[in-house]
Formats: structure tokens, C-alpha cells, sequence
């Protein structure tokens, strides 16, 4: 490394070289508990029958716990394929020496891309004939045959091959002789509603035009496709959703979608977010606290200011509406959340000092903060909270 001299007359000759490893819980930082994801799969897995598989959903980097890790645990928990949502994500995990089978479930519409994936072995979405034949021509230049999944749209509206028009073109798409089709699927939009098990719900009106579908093709004898429909909350409802494999993320990573949880399931969330106390200060009665003033003490007050703010993917409509935990106590937050930092009323604790971690997701003793409490409190849902946190707060791997 290159070292400016400057000409100060009181330089130090050159600065010192010990500063430059940041430890990186130095700050703020998130805990992955491998464990808890491969425990997670386990218990997942121990609900469907013997030949239904798992596949675990890494997409957004593992839904922010870091998609390498979360790969390795959901294997050794019993995943057999993995899914992404980009091309790049499939790659990454490639070079990282992941073999596992991997779906990509986003659209790839280039050739240029199409061939990226069948290069690095993994299995694009396919929702039309336009693709099918891009794939076919990429497999009979290779001299090869380019496994990919076919998509049907059941009601979500969004990828997928027209549910009218689909069995007819299944036809076409057998005649391919360059593909090798490995699976069948569709997504359900709302399985994670009020009463999904309703017969007249849209997730049982999902689930019967997907049967009368697969009722409709005729499949060769010695296929090997796989047909799958659930996500997280699909695959909770029962094993009428299940069929050959369920894509579940959510509950792997710790939190059930349902609103009426299954007493017997008992998933052990993954992830922990943890902040250092950076500086602590003592204010008066009436004094404000952060931008706009939102804030004004009642009583004097001692604050703790934490090093994480919403740059880091804290969302600032959680100001004044969240906790932290420290020794098996909770302390409110108080005042907008800035940038790189926020404040917590530590009023009445001695054992809270300058460099004390403090917990904003996860628990300690019997206090526990959920990802669902965050989205319940800033209107939105677990899954956008999840994949919020930016790179600036490195995952830390803990087993
Ligand atoms: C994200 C995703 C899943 C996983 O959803 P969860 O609700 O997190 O289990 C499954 N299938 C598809 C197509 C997805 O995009």
C-alpha cells in the first residue's frame, strides 16, 4: 500500500499500519445462525412425504442473511435445490463452489444470458415458446440439452405461460429436442391471506386450476418433471399444495407467513441485528432529540446513541416505534432515526456503557424482537424487512 507523506512538520513519518483489519463488529453487524436455517429445513422437511423435495429460496443474498451460508446450512438441513431471482445470484453462488441444482426464478429473456445460465448450470424460468426455442437452439449448438422449468400463470399475473393456451403448447414445447424440461410450476399469490383455506379462496382456486392443468397435459412416459406450486405459506396450509417439491424461503430463515400458526412448528429465527452503543450523554426535561425535534424529553434522560441508522436498512418510519434489548431489558427509541444513527433512552441503567452491544432483532433472556414486529409497526411485510439491509452491515456467521 502506497503511504502519502505529507509535510507537516509534526508527521509521524508514515501512519500506522494496525488500523486497517475493522473488526467487524465494531459497529453494527448481523448474526447468521447457520444452526438455526439447517434445524429450520429439518423441521420443514420432517412435513412433507418421502419424495417431495425442498428447495431452499436464497434470492436478495439469502433474504439479507448472506446466500452462501444459508446455501450450505438449507443443504445440510436436507434442501436438494436452490432458487434465485437473478442470474448474478446464480453465478455467485456457482463460483462459490455450490453444486446443488439451481432454478432461477426471474425472467431471462436474452440470448446472451440464456446461455450465461446454461454455461454455469443453471435452470432458467421459461413462460414462453419465444424462450423455449432460444433454449432449444443454445442446447442444439452445444450439442446438449438445456434443462430449464416451465411456468404457468395460475392467478399471480405476473411470469408464467398463459393457463388457457398452456396445454396445447406443451405439445409444441415436447417436440424440442434440445431441452430437457425439469420442471412445472406456478406461484401462489395469496396463500399467506386471511382464510386460504376457504374453498372459495383465490389459493384453492389456485391450487384447483394448477390440477386441472396437470389433469389437462399428457406427459411421455419416463418424464422427470417436477411439478411445484408453494411457497412458505402454501406449503404450511397441507400436502395438498406440496406435490413433487415446495420453494420456501420465509419460514426456512425463522417466521411463519400464516396468521394462524401451527402449534407444533417451532422455527428458530436466523437472524440477529446488533448495534454497538457508541456514545452516551445525559439531557434535561424539554430537550429535543434528533432531526425535527420529535422527540423532547419528559424527564432528564440519558441517551445511548447507536451506530446504525437507516443506511443501513433500518427504515426510518420505525422512529420512535422500536426497542432494544440489552441484558434481558428492553429500552425504547426515541427521535427520528438519522442516516448512521439513532437514539435509545437508556434512563435508569448502569450497566449500559460505551461499547455495550445492543440488540435490535433477535432475543436475549425471554425479550425477543421479530422482523413481524418491524413490519407490523412500518406497514409493511417480514420479507421487505429482511432484504432491506445494506452491504455496509457485514453478516457474521455465529454457530
Ligand atoms: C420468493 C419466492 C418463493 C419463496 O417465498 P416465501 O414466501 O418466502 O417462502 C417461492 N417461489 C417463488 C417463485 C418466489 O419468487
Amino acid at each position: 500500500m502506497q503511504i502519502r507523506q505529507t509535510n507537516h512538520e509534526f508527521n509521524f513519518g508514515s501512519y500506522p499500519t494496525f488500523g486497517n483489519n475493522i473488526d467487524p463488529k465494531q459497529r453494527a453487524w448481523i448474526e447468521v445462525k447457520g444452526k438455526a436455517l439447517e434445524t429450520n429445513v429439518r423441521q420443514l422437511r420432517s412435513k412433507l412425504s418421502k419424495n417431495c423435495q425442498f428447495m431452499a429460496v436464497v434470492k436478495a443474498d439469502g433474504y439479507g442473511h448472506d446466500a452462501k451460508v444459508v446455501s450450505e446450512f438449507a443443504i445440510k438441513g436436507g434442501a436438494s435445490q436452490l432458487g434465485v431471482a437473478t442470474l448474478k445470484e446464480g453465478l455467485k453462488l456457482r463460483s462459490s463452489g455450490v453444486k446443488t441444482p439451481i432454478l432461477i426464478l426471474g425472467n431471462l429473456y436474452t440470448k446472451k444470458d440464456l446461455i450465461i445460465s446454461f454455461k454455469n448450470d443453471l435452470m432458467p424460468t421459461i413462460s414462453s415458446i419465444r424462450e423455449c426455442l432460444i433454449c432449444n437452439n443454445i442446447g442444439k449448438h452445444f450439442g446438449l440439452k438445456f434443462s430449464l422449468h416451465l411456468k404457468v400463470d395460475t392467478g399471480m399475473s405476473r411470469l408464467g405461460f398463459e393457463y388457457n393456451k398452456f396445454a396445447q403448447q406443451f405439445e409444441k414445447i415436447k417436440s424440442f429436442e434440445n431441452i430437457f424440461i425439469k420442471g412445472l410450476y406456478s406461484h401462489l399469490s395469496s396463500a399467506d391471506e386471511l382464510n386460504p383455506l376457504d374453498p372459495k379462496s383465490i389459493t384453492q382456486l389456485q391450487r384447483q386450476k394448477f390440477q386441472e392443468l396437470l389433469k389437462q397435459i399428457i406427459f411421455d412416459k419416463n418424464h422427470n418433471i417436477k411439478i411445484h406450486l408453494a411457497n412458505s405459506a402454501g406449503m404450511l396450509l397441507n400436502k395438498d399444495f406440496h406435490f413433487d417439491m415446495v420453494r420456501v424461503g420465509l419460514s426456512m430463515y425463522g417466521y411463519s407467513p400464516l396468521t394462524k400458526s401451527d402449534k407444533n412448528l417451532s422455527l428458530q429465527p436466523a437472524l440477529f441485528l446488533k448495534v454497538k452503543v457508541a456514545f452516551i450523554r445525559i439531557i434535561d426535561e424539554g430537550v429535543s432529540v434528533s432531526y425535527g425535534g420529535t422527540f423532547v424529553s419528559s424527564r432528564k434522560t440519558k441517551l445511548a446513541v447507536l451506530s446504525i441508522g437507516y443506511a443501513d436498512g433500518v427504515p426510518r418510519s420505525l422512529s420512535g416505534k422500536i426497542k432494544a434489548i440489552h441484558n434481558n431489558k428492553l429500552y425504547p427509541q426515541v427521535g427520528s432515526i438519522t442516516m448512521d444513527q439513532m437514539m435509545v433512552d437508556i434512563t435508569g441503567s448502569n450497566e449500559i456503557k460505551i461499547g455495550s452491544t445492543m440488540i435490535l432483532l433477535g432475543s436475549d433472556g425471554d425479550k425477543t424482537i421479530s422482523p413481524l414486529d418491524w413490519a407490523r409497526e412500518s406497514k409493511t411485510i417480514p420479507w421487505e424487512i429482511l432484504c432491506s439491509f445494506k452491504n455496509r452491515l457485514p453478516r457474521v456467521q455465529v454457530d
